[in-house]
């Protein structure tokens, strides 16, 4: 079979999806190429495009990098004469394919309802989005199903080769290849498989990027920082950490400012009014709040929790 992108979803009750790469078959998650499609930065893509210093071939190798159906999606660029207008109007083409699959993916896969089925939300998707529906139903066209063996990492092509040529044919599977040219309908049997399947993509709390979450309760990715080496879930900890630091340092300060005041109140009532006393501390505990939300800071805090001037005769062990 002739075609640019050729995957198999034989292996579906382990939610694997089998790629020919070209230079043998791998196997990935399901989920796997749609998201990491849908999370690849094409504006940054295109703003090299612009930037003349940087020649094409660079930015043909940093597509190809991306993943082997994105090396197979810049093939054809062989046959252009110019290769930047090329790949202006590749990327133009990804960010449309992008979006649309964004607000697909983000109304079916994302969605916290739970009286229906992924797939249910996904038929209703398509019923609402008829132009899409009329698509995908084009789309379709493109792809060619054929039965493909493997020998190891090769594929078995009996009328190129003879049988005596293979070796380790303890090794041959077979396979039903799906076949098509055009990414977009990778893109779209992929995630048809996805919702067939009632699988759920999530959308990480701390980069924003969709992932598949490993349990209900998961909410960051795993997704390295090239910078920090840390991943989502050990930065967000990081920064809760911080944050729960902070915010015991907001209370402390309130506590002892509330302690003095109610000390000064009760010693000398007739100086320290007590309504004056309970106007400041709801202030302050209002404030409390807002600095533990993040909306003020320590030393913004720190002017509202500022106790009253010093009136008359005052303990020595006030702060
Ligand atoms: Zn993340």
């Amino acid at each position: 079979m002739k075609a640019f992108y050729k995957m198999s979803f034989d292996d579906l009750s382990n939610n694997m999806v089998i790629l020919d790469c070209g230079t043998g078959l791998v196997e990935e998650h399901l989920w796997d190429f749609p998201i990491l499609f849908l999370s690849t930065d094409f504006s940054a893509i295109a703003s090299k495009l612009h930037d003349n210093k940087i020649p094409d071939l660079q930015i043909q190798e940093d597509i190809k990098n991306i993943h082997p159906f994105f090396e197979f999606s810049v093939l054809p660029l062989a046959f252009e004469e110019n290769h930047r207008r090329w790949l202006i109007q590749w990327t133009e083409r990804m960010e449309r394919i992008q979006k649309e699959l964004d607000h697909m993916v983000g109304d079916v896969f994302l969605s916290c309802e739970k009286t229906s089925t992924i797939l249910q939300r996904f038929c209703r998707y398509l019923a609402k989005n008829k132009l899409i529906a009329a698509k995908y139903s084009k789309v379709a066209d493109q792809i060619k199903a054929e039965t493909l063996y493997y020998i190891g990492r090769n594929e078995f092509i009996p009328q190129l080769y003879a049988w005596e040529k293979y070796e380790n044919m303890d090794q041959i599977k077979s396979y039903l290849m799906l076949g098509t040219d055009d990414m977009e309908a990778v893109l779209f049997l992929m995630i048809q498989r996805l919702a067939e399947r009632n699988i759920e993509l999530r959308r990480c709390e701390f980069c924003g990027k969709y992932f598949h979450p490993f349990s209900v309760r998961t909410v960051y990715c795993d997704r390295k920082n090239p910078e920090t080496g840390k991943t989502c879930k050990e930065q967000a900890a990081k920064i809760k950490y911080e944050e729960k630091i902070a915010a015991d340092e907001g209370r402390t300060l309130y506590q002892r400012r509330t302690k003095t005041y109610s000390m000064r109140v009760a010693r000398s009532p007739a100086v320290y009014k007590k309504p004056d006393y309970l106007i400041w501390k709801s202030k302050a505990s209002d404030a409390l709040e807002a600095y533990t939300a993040g909306k003020l800071s320590y030393e913004q805090l720190d002017v509202i929790l500022a106790l009253p001037e010093r009136k008359g005769q005052v303990t020595a062990n006030e702060t």
